[in-house]
């Protein structure tokens, strides 16, 4: 599982990687498209398939899983 920060609902949310749709390796790591919690598709770059974060959430900071 890794966490994304949304961009719909603007919520950081654990994600499954049963909620995966599609993958797809590039330069910087794996693609990775699925569907929100709140019902919007999202893309998220994981740069390391054991990372827990993805850019996105490295971008807007470490505010924890509860952040809103
Ligand atoms: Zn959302």
């Amino acid at each position: 599982m890794f966490t994304h920060h949304c961009s719909a609902c603007s919520r950081r949310q654990l994600m499954f990687f049963s909620q995966v749709a599609r993958s797809t390796e590039v330069a910087d790591g794996i693609e990775v498209s699925f569907t929100c919690w709140c019902g919007e598709d999202q893309t998220a770059l994981l740069a390391d398939v054991t990372a827990t974060r993805t850019t996105a959430d490295i971008a807007a900071g470490d505010r924890g899983l509860v952040a809103a």
